[in-house]
């Protein structure tokens, strides 16, 4: 039998729960029992003007943030109209079914003010870092670090040869943030090498092909991830330089440990942090077990003897060549004992005009000089430390546990849609990848995390 036809009407009242409605099983019912934001009014009290209208509810504003960015939603317009129609969306923001919606240049005015004086999207984050940590889902044994390019919201047809060639008369908030972080490590002081071209909307965004491809803008998200559960316990946003990942690296690690007391022992990463310094910095000073590929270019290609051919006597300090001759650093006695380091860090290890000029193996070792030479890092103890653990079975589960930050990245960019940046600036690229960090460890909460059957009463 065909049902009734279903006419509009407008009933006067309803019995109707939003509690009920929503489903037990939705994302953010799971999410709602980790987003703890009491403590956000305290934070931005200082913020707010004492007399005037009241303001919009800054734990609102949050809660749809989060809702953004836990589902996609990456236009703050649309988030706007999407939390007045969706009843789950509404009951995670405590709106009711009648509850305002705020307007979207509400979002807009709070970041460029009271959020970013405030520093309440990095605190949202490292409380959702507490939250997994007191839930026991960070092992805090090994870290994962990486970093991705996420493009910015500058048009690749536009770019000026150089940051002097752009416009003064339409300088924007973008471009003041540019000039405020020129000598930051994470951005103008990372490199001496200048850009190929610079946007006009957003000079801070480095002109890039670094991802194979068209060239274009973008900043770089990193993470330093647990490698337990893949929660995030850092996130920066710098230049998309390699200077600058292995310097927001040693940033995020540090921070970690005075933030959470969290000091891993072994560090995972690709050859791009497998630096002479950056595996110096991890064994020397920090005491980390460097899981990474080191980045060594001794390799030779024209047939003759690379460095590997040539064995360290660490005891006396020279290296024994494949003629059995030895290669000294000095060979002299000086009053003032001397470090012969040059400004990169490397040492030179020589043998004599002596042994080379009637040797037999001079046309594979060094044909077109006197005597051969070596060059040795002063943090090359450090790199045979790396090299060692290369040759483990433990290395061999860092490599596998090492694409838990690359399925994050993939998560990030096409689950929550963050493959193109929103915000301009360092601060914008700051704002979002906060926020996408944020959703992303509350969405691991809660898929790890099973609902709490309530407790039985009577
Ligand atoms: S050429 Fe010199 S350094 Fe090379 S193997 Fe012969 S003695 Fe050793």
């Amino acid at each position: 039998m065909m049902g009734e036809r279903q006419v509009r009407q407008e009933a006067l009242f309803y019995g109707f729960s939003l509690e009920e409605h929503v489903p037990a099983d939705h994302l953010l019912r799971a999410i709602d029992r980790f987003v703890e934001l009491s403590d956000i009014r305290r934070q931005l009290e200082p913020f707010y003007s004492a007399i005037g209208r009241p303001s919009v509810d800054p734990e609102l504003m949050i809660r749809m943030l989060l809702i953004g960015y836990c589902c996609g939603i990456r236009s703050e317009r649309r988030l706007c109209e999407e939390v007045h129609l969706n009843l789950a969306y509404r009951w995670f923001c405590r709106l009711g079914l009648d509850g305002r919606v705020p307007d979207h240049s509400t979002f807009s005015k709070n970041r460029h003010g009271r959020f970013r004086d405030s520093d309440l999207l990095r605190r949202l984050f490292e409380a959702t870092v507490r939250c997994c940590m007191a839930e026991g889902i960070v092992g805090g044994e090994g870290f994962v670090v990486d970093a991705s390019m996420i493009r910015a919201d500058a048009s690749r047809q536009k770019g000026a040869a150089s940051a002097a060639d752009l416009n003064p008369e339409g300088a924007s908030r973008a471009v003041d943030e540019y000039l405020a972080v020129l000598d930051d490590a994470a951005f103008g002081a990372a490199t001496e090498v200048p850009p190929k071209f610079v946007s006009p909307t957003d000079p801070a965004a480095r002109w890039t092909a670094a991802a194979g491809g068209l060239a274009y803008y973008a900043y770089c998200d990193n993470y330093l991830i647990d490698v337990e559960h893949a929660v995030i316990v850092d996130v920066e946003a710098t230049t998309a330089v390699r200077q600058a990942e292995v310097g927001a690296a040693q940033t995020m690690l540090t921070r970690t440990a005075e933030t959470f007391g969290l000091w891993p022992e072994r560090l995972i990463a690709d050859t791009g942090y497998g630096s002479a310094a950056m595996l110096g910095w991890l064994v020397d000073e920090q005491g980390i077990e460097p899981h990474i590929p080191v980045f060594d270019k001794s390799q030779r290609t024209d047939g003759t003897f690379s460095r590997i051919d040539f064995t360290y006597d660490n005891e006396r300090d020279l290296y024994i060549c494949p003629g059995w001759k030895e290669l000294l650093h000095y060979r002299r006695q000086f009053a003032q004992p001397r470090l012969g380091v040059d400004a990169e860090g490397l040492m030179r290890y020589r043998a004599t005009k002596h042994d080379c000029g009637g040797c037999a193996l001079k046309p594979r070792c060094c044909p077109k000089h006197p005597a051969r030479k070596l060059l040795r890092s002063i943090h090359e103890g450090a790199r045979d430390m790396a090299r060692d653990i290369a040759k483990t079975e433990e290395y061999a589960v860092s490599r596998r546990q090492r694409k838990k930050v690359e399925m994050l990245f993939a998560h990030l960019k096409r689950i929550l849609g963050l493959s193109r940046l929103r915000l301009r600036g360092p601060n914008g690229a700051r704002d979002e990848f906060h926020l996408a960090a944020a959703a992303q460890n509350l969405r691991k909460l809660a898929k790890l995390i099973p609902v709490r059957a309530p407790a039985p009463t009577g």
